[in-house]
């Protein structure tokens, strides 16, 4: 039996199950939660699909008047974790996969730990939506219009608009298919990466102005801090994108972001070319992937700065 007929197994199996995503949640981790909540009730299941907070920016999607905060199940018969590398990004959320009966692991991360009891990770998609359209392929559930735009989010967000080298035909094909559907997906793309919230717009202008570049261009660096976000007024996600201003720019092959945080810092860092981000945010206790990886680190943005440049210089 393959892992995915054992993940519908149990699927059929469980009487109470919950879908979980990493914290600080991005178009894909929603995308491809939401996804997953309209299948399983396609399949006749009525699961709980928890996230405390994500960007206003997605509230458009089907069903997001459904998704929780919390829950009181202390112990659900099936728990499925999508597009988190590890149990710690679970984080305020890690109980309800950790106390569940059986774990379940979909993701396209690299870096994944495979903390499932069962894991079905596929690093070369460019989204963990991706991933989930084959499971769903596999499972012979139809992809409805709400299915397929909540897919189409994560596509659209993990790979910059169609634009990343993870983007395969299929990716595509199976655009076309929801265009034949009679999906707007021009207008699914402007809501979801084009649209940038005011707040955004105001930190993206700090952080370019704070820009500095170091080993002869090659790196990018800038930051924001807590008080910055107090001052715009910013919410969840006002931050996303901010890392690419650097990474855009000529002759930049590493682009570094940090933001400040209650804990320390959180770090993002994007490449272009020939620097694996993901094993430079490894060394330092993150992951990710080959050109998009991150950190949290307990200390300051000054000593963050000092150690991830002191790494990058040895792969530059
Ligand atoms: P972002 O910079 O957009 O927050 O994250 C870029 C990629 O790196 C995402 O795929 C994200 O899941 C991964 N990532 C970000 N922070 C961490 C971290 O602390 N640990 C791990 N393992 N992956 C991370
Ligand atoms: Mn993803």
């Amino acid at each position: 039996m393959s892992t995915l007929d054992n993940i519908l197994e149990e699927i059929k199996k469980a009487e109470t199950i919950v879908i979980l995503t990493h914290e600080n949640p991005d178009g894909d981790a929603i995308g491809t939660a939401l996804a997953l909540y309209h299948s399983l009730q396609q399949m006749g299941k009525n699961p709980d699909v928890i996230i405390p907070e994500y960007p206003r920016i997605f509230a458009f999607l089907p069903k997001t008047d459904e998704i929780k905060k919390e829950s009181a199940v202390e112990k659900y018969d099936l728990a499925i974790s999508v597009d988190c590398a590890t149990i710690k990004m679970l984080n305020g959320f890690a109980n309800y996969f950790e106390n569940a009966k059986v774990r379940v692991s979909i993701d396209h991360h690299s870096t994944n730990t495979m903390f499932g009891d069962l894991n079905y990770v596929s690093p070369d998609a460019p989204a963990c939506a991706q991933v989930l359209l084959g499971i769903l392929e596999y499972f012979n559930v139809e992809v409805t219009k709400d299915i397929g735009t909540c897919i189409l989010t994560g596509i659209i967000t993990d790979t910059g608009g169609f634009k990343y080298s993870g983007v395969t035909s299929e990716t595509f094909q199976f655009v076309a298919g929801l265009m034949e559907k009679g999906i707007n997906v021009s207008k699914v793309y402007r809501k979801v990466l084009q649209t940038k919230t005011r707040a955004n717009f105001e930190l993206t202008r700090l952080a370019a102005d704070r820009l500095e570049f170091f080993e002869d261009g090659k790196v990018a660096f800038t930051y924001i801090t807590k008080e910055d976000e107090e001052k715009v007024n910013a919410g969840s996600g006002d931050h996303e994108g901010i890392v690419e201003t650097g990474r855009d720019i000529e002759g930049v092959e590493v682009s570094i972001f940090i933001r400040e945080t209650e804990k320390g810092c959180k770090v993002s860092m994007r490449s272009n070319e020939y620097v694996n981000v993901s094993d430079v945010c490894l060394l330092l206790g993150g992951g990710g992937h080959i050109h998009a990886a991150g950190v949290s680190m307990q200390c300051s943005i000054e000593q963050a700065k000092e150690k991830i440049l002191r790494q990058i210089k040895a792969v530059i």
